[in-house]
């Protein structure tokens, strides 16, 4: 089956979007990004982009560049916000000033800031769903470290739509991954078929994460295999999720989701002024 046929499967299989929903494709330029952009565009989706800016150096100029032509050509609006302007300093820099800090090092910091502003732009703007990128080798990967790392039932919320449905919550717009089942072999092969306008290269600032690793010897794995890793999971879930209900909170800073009292960005941005 080609990938434009599994997203539609996915998405019918999983009640993932509706014609109604407004809906905002996290696009960071990559390969992953891109192709749910342009599939949503193409099953005929209410779609617009987001991107932030990471400023990165030439990296992050290229990306934009690319997706501002690729956006434009499509026909869909593209918001850009300025990591810079949003908080005043660019990602490397933040990496480098927490390099030391235990549990808030590397790609962990870059992830947990993206959410946060793809969250907050996403009510700014009225929309009422986020779609990334994230692919089976994504999701075969948190499975597999959250055993590593004996965190087991943090996997609970890694499901083809997560958050809450309802259209009027204020706190958590649902994210979505239209790619959940699709591997990221395949993403590769059909983005260089259509000639997507996309770098391939890895991230300049990618560092110090358990997930590099585990992405590492995962290349020992077949497609079928992750895809079978993923399943297994997710048949898991609605048993574990009855034992396990979390309560989402609201951080007593930003007004954002949080686990605890403070989110995670708020516990960022607070080791960065100190
Ligand atoms: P990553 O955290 O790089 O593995 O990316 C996972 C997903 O997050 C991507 O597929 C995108 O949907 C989204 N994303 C990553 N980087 C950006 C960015 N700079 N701007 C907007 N969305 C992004
Ligand atoms: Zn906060």
């Amino acid at each position: 089956m080609d990938i434009e046929k599994k997203v539609l499967q996915t998405i019918e299989n999983y009640h993932l979007l509706d014609k109604k929903d407004k809906i905002v494709v996290a696009l960071s330029g990559g390969k992953d990004s891109v192709s749910v952009l342009y599939i949503l565009h193409k099953l005929g989706y209410n779609v617009s982009a987001l991107m932030i800016d990471l400023r990165l150096g030439e990296w992050s100029k290229k990306h934009k560049e690319n997706m501002i032509g690729f956006c434009n050509k499509l026909g869909v609006k593209l918001n850009i916000i300025d990591l810079r302007k949003e908080l005043g300093w660019g990602m490397c820099s933040i990496k480098q000033a927490l390099k030391e800090k235990k549990n808030l090092s590397g790609c962990t910091v870059c992830g947990i800031i993206k959410k946060w502003i793809l969250n907050k732009y996403a009510k700014k703007l009225k929309f009422d769903k986020i779609a990334t990128g994230h692919n089976l080798d994504d999701e075969c990967q948190t499975v597999l470290m959250n055993f590593l790392k004996g965190n087991v039932l943090l996997g609970v919320g890694s499901k083809p739509a997560t958050g809450i449905k309802q259209k009027n919550n204020k706190t958590f717009v649902q994210r979505i991954k239209p790619l959940f089942f699709i591997p990221e072999s395949e993403i590769r092969k059909y983005s260089k078929k259509m000639k997507f306008p996309v770098i391939y290269e890895k991230c300049p600032c990618a560092f110090g994460t358990y997930r590099i690793e585990t992405r590492e010897w995962m290349d020992f794995l077949t497609d079928k295999e992750k895809l079978k890793i993923v399943e297994s999971w997710q048949a898991l879930i609605p048993k574990l999720e009855k034992e396990n209900q979390t309560q989402a909170n609201i951080c007593e800073i930003c007004g954002e989701p949080a686990r605890g009292k403070i989110c995670n960005a708020c516990k960022i941005f607070s080791e960065l002024k100190g």
